[in-house]
């Protein structure tokens, strides 16, 4: 099943999910919706978080969560397998659930949740509605001599920007379809949205006040949806990994977010890197750093999200993908080529020339239905108007219908390629050897078999946020370790992900088994077991029987 699902329709499809799933609850929303949470495998495995819909409006990213639900639930194929047999994946599939109900029940957008912020009562201006009632806030134009944009005779709905020589109207004024509170003739500009809060900006990372930047909240961790969030992914010491799902843009943004790739240590780059690489071969979407992608070369204070605050904070491997791209559909090189400072640097002309590449996609693949074009309406405050333009919910924010299960496809696989490249401990070899009456050494032969090392980051070690793997002995009656304790920590082990090779000398091996050696006093015939465990690496056992 794929769609735009309401609140209770999404929390029947989770209900019904099976398969081994654990339908929990992350915490309450302000409106008092419990935000779902999934898990499947137990808690003390290898793990990652799936996290989506933390901006109301980014449906897509649920969509997509509850597909890979499903695929865990239901599917024997052995990529699946694999996962659910070693791994465990949680998953929120909407955090912002009383957010998006109000964006799938109305004709509004909004950010994150419906609350008044920062600040209700504002200053005259336009409000959005939909005046039509296409069910749609489109935009809204009239003729006026002020005008800033014009028609263009190579497609009736294209408006361009009205040139220094322009001479010749009619030139239009353009707003989103809507009303003006306290009207008094002059074309005030749009109120900005009451419902100013961003989840995204709300966590303990970098967090500024609202001057700064918009939408963060009193302070941090202020919203119920966020704290929970936060406190979830702090007592999850299983978690390797975040993965947050969004629109749009079609890219897998890794941190940093400033500073450029010398503010990550060179080995938490490679891996994100590589397995951002692996998610392009699965995707077909680039992975950037959230600073290559959204550089602008101003001096806007650099904003950071719930991925940064995981990666900085928790010492996780952790992502944002930004599903649906209908610019490369169309063909047009968006934010995820070119960073968003190469979108404001294009010229009047290229922006042109994309607009009318997207309207041709709208006329070839949905047949002209993503984009209204201009139909004259009487306005109530301005008289004669025309109301069209795109499908700002279904086509920009969000894939049309038909397109939503590739979209979910592409987050499914970027999802399992992560969880299989969490850490995995397992037992080699475990020998006894006599090293004199009734004195064994027992030698533990520990492996990490994943891609990323047992911390799953350098930045956990360097953050004191991950343990080191530890190796205990469990002795029969009468028999007791002689060297030192029975529970022993052996450091980290790398993955497989972490060997490096420069441009010289041979291939390098990454450090990821090692021996660990215990001389025990036992009776002959004795068993004795051995456990590893690292809250990251999950755990193994294995027994040797003394001879
Ligand atoms: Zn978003």
């Amino acid at each position: 099943m794929t769609g735009y699902l309401r609140y209770a329709e999404l929390m029947a499809a989770l209900h019904d999910l099976g398969g081994g799933a654990r339908l929990m609850r992350l915490g309450v929303s302000r409106q008092g919706r419990d935000i779902p949470l999934v898990a499947f495998g137990p808690d003390d495995r290898p793990a990652i978080l799936v996290e989506a819909n933390t901006h109301a409006g980014e449906v897509t990213g649920s969509a997509a969560a509850l597909a890979l639900c499903q695929r865990l639930a239901a599917q024997a194929d052995p990529e699946v397998v694999t996962v659910r047999d070693s791994r465990t994946v949680y998953i929120v599939p909407r955090l912002a659930v009383d957010g998006a109900e109000v964006y799938l029940s109305s004709p509004g957008m909004l950010r994150s949740a419906p609350v008044p912020y920062p600040d209700p009562d504002q200053p005259p201006g336009l409000d959005p509605e939909d005046l039509d009632g296409d069910g749609l806030i489109r935009l809204m134009r009239r003729v006026d001599p002020l005008g800033e944009w014009r028609g263009d005779p190579r497609d009736p709905r294209l408006l361009v920007r009205r040139r220094p020589d322009d001479r010749q109207g009619p030139f239009y004024r353009v707003t989103p379809e809507g009303r003006y509170r306290d009207f008094d003739g002059r074309a005030l500009p749009p109120r900005s949205s009451p419902f100013g809060l961003d989840f995204n900006r709300n966590y303990p990372v970098q967090w500024k006040p609202e001057a700064t930047q918009p939408g963060g909240g009193g302070y941090p961790l202020s919203q119920p949806e966020t704290r929970a969030l936060a406190e979830f992914v702090a007592a999850r010491s299983n978690l390797s990994a975040l993965l947050s799902l969004h629109t749009t843009g079609g890219v897998i943004l890794r941190p940093p977010a400033e500073g450029g790739d010398d503010a990550l240590p060179e080995l938490d780059r490679a891996l994100l890197q590589g397995i951002g690489d692996a998610g392009e071969r699965l995707t077909t979407f680039p992975c950037r750093s959230t600073e290559q992608a959204f550089n602008t070369g101003s001096s806007r204070p650099t904003v950071k999200g719930v991925d940064d605050w995981a990666y900085e904070h928790r010492g996780l491997i952790a992502y944002t993908m930004e599903l649906w791209d209908l610019d490369a559909r169309a063909g047009i090189a968006g934010y995820a080529q070119v960073g968003v400072g190469g979108l404001l640097k294009r010229r009047e002309e290229e922006l042109a020339a994309d607009e009318l590449a997207r309207l041709r996609w709208n006329d070839q693949v949905l047949g002209g239905a993503g984009y209204m074009p201009w139909q004259p309406f009487d306005h109530p405050q301005l008289g004669p108007v025309e109301i069209g333009g795109w499908d700002p919910k279904f086509v920009r924010q969000n894939p049309p219908l038909p397109l939503l299960g590739e979209e979910c496809q592409r987050a499914v696989e970027f999802a399992l390629c992560l969880a299989a490249a969490t850490p995995r401990l397992a037992l080699g070899a475990v020998h006894a050897q006599g090293v004199g009456p009734g004195t064994w050494r027992v030698r533990v032969h520990v492996r990490n078999e994943g891609y990323l090392p047992t911390s799953a980051t350098r930045r956990a070690v360097d953050a004191g946020v991950s343990r080191p793997v530890k190796v205990a002995l469990s002795l029969p009656p009468g028999a007791t370790v002689v060297d030192g304790p029975a529970e022993r920590e052996i450091g980290e082990l790398d993955g497989y992900g972490c060997a490096r090779t420069g441009p010289w000398g041979p291939p390098a091996q990454a450090d990821s088994e090692r021996w660990a050696d215990f001389v025990v006093a036992c009776p002959a015939g004795g068993r004795v077991r051995v456990e590893v465990h690292h809250p990251r690496g999950g755990s193994a056992m294995g027994e040797v029987i003394v001879p």
